[in-house]
């Protein structure tokens, strides 16, 4: 047992939900760059695009929080910044 607040246990897949509906609102759906295959993944994930400072060290607070997208034939990697992403408009 955990004193934790526990999410429900699809909290995973409608967050994913709520990124392609932002993708497809914002026109964001397309074939892959490289292979031209239209089947995307959308990760479970944000990720942090760390900014480095001088000499390659990490600077706190300095980064970009993105949504990666895979392509589900080649793997290719799309980042979109996620605050962009959900904007409304
Ligand atoms: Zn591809």
């Amino acid at each position: 047992m955990t004193d934790e607040p526990r999410g429900l246990p699809d909290d995973r897949a409608v967050s994913r939900e709520i990124l392609e509906l932002a993708l497809e609102r914002k026109g964001a759906v397309r074939k892959c760059d490289a292979c031209g295959s239209d089947k995307w993944i959308v990760s479970q994930s944000v990720f942090l695009l760390q900014a480095l400072g001088e000499g390659g060290a990490v600077v706190p607070g300095q980064g970009v929080e993105v949504v990666p997208v895979f392509c589900n034939h080649c793997g290719l990697i799309r980042l979109h910044a996620s605050t962009v992403l959900m904007k409304e408009e």
